[in-house]
């Protein structure tokens, strides 16, 4: 069993002297997966719609008959890459970087009681790891709302999953995906108001009415 941490505790991650070989950033298919709040700051950093960002920088694709978007790689040779790795290795939108690629190599262990991280061994060939308190690493700014939306959108989602594998209509499903979309993607947030709030509201409307 791996040690568990909790955000607030510090652990063994940082590589000493990652030179941004990139390999984390490549070859990743679909993996990287967007949630709204990753969404949202990229639509706004970059000042484009999620409508523009769709085949430029996300792509879409089916979980259990949910449509979710995630990161879209280039058709980059040697090996496909995310669209942001820039020539030096570095990442482009290092400031706004989408959840997954904070967390790395880290991986989330939660059931909605507790939330806890731990070091997936292996995931960075970097020898010698200096010691990193948790939220230090992530970078967020509030973490308990944090971990709590990640916590709440992944529920949502896994109820979502449960619901459509009971639909029989295709034209139900459709719209129950297009619902998703509109309400935690497409319509932005407003910038000047807490993210976390704005989420919380919708999703309290998506589960009267979707689930
Ligand atoms: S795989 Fe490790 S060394 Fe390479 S860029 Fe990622 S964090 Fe840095
Ligand atoms: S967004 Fe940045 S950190 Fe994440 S995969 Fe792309 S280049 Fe790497």
């Amino acid at each position: 069993m791996d040690r568990l941490y909790t955000a607030q505790e510090m652990a063994k991650i940082a590589g000493a002297g990652c030179e941004g070989c990139g390999a984390c950033c490549r070859d990743m298919g679909e993996s990287v997966r967007l949630d709204p709040l990753d969404v949202h700051e990229l639509t706004l950093h970059l000042s484009r719609s999620f409508a523009d960002l769709v085949d430029f920088a996300i792509g879409l694709h089916a979980e259990d008959g949910v449509i979710l978007p995630h990161l879209l790689m280039t058709s980059a040779e040697p090996v496909p890459q995310c669209v942001f790795l820039q020539d030096d290795g570095r990442c482009g939108i290092h400031d706004f970087r989408p959840g997954l690629c904070r967390l790395f190599p880290l991986g989330r262990n939660y059931d909605g009681a507790s939330f806890q991280y731990f070091v997936v061994e292996g995931a960075c060939s970097l020898p010698g790891r200096t010691k990193v308190r948790i939220d230090k690493w992530l970078g967020v700014s509030e973490i308990k709302p944090y971990e709590k939306f990640i916590s709440d959108w992944h529920y949502f989602v896994k109820a979502l999953k449960e619901k459509v594998s009971h639909v029989s209509d295709p034209e139900k499903v459709r719209a129950l995906n297009l619902q998703l979309l509109e309400t935690f993607y497409v319509t932005p947030y407003d910038p000047m108001r807490s993210f976390y709030n704005q989420f919380g509201m919708r999703l309290l409307r998506a589960r009267r009415t979707m689930l």
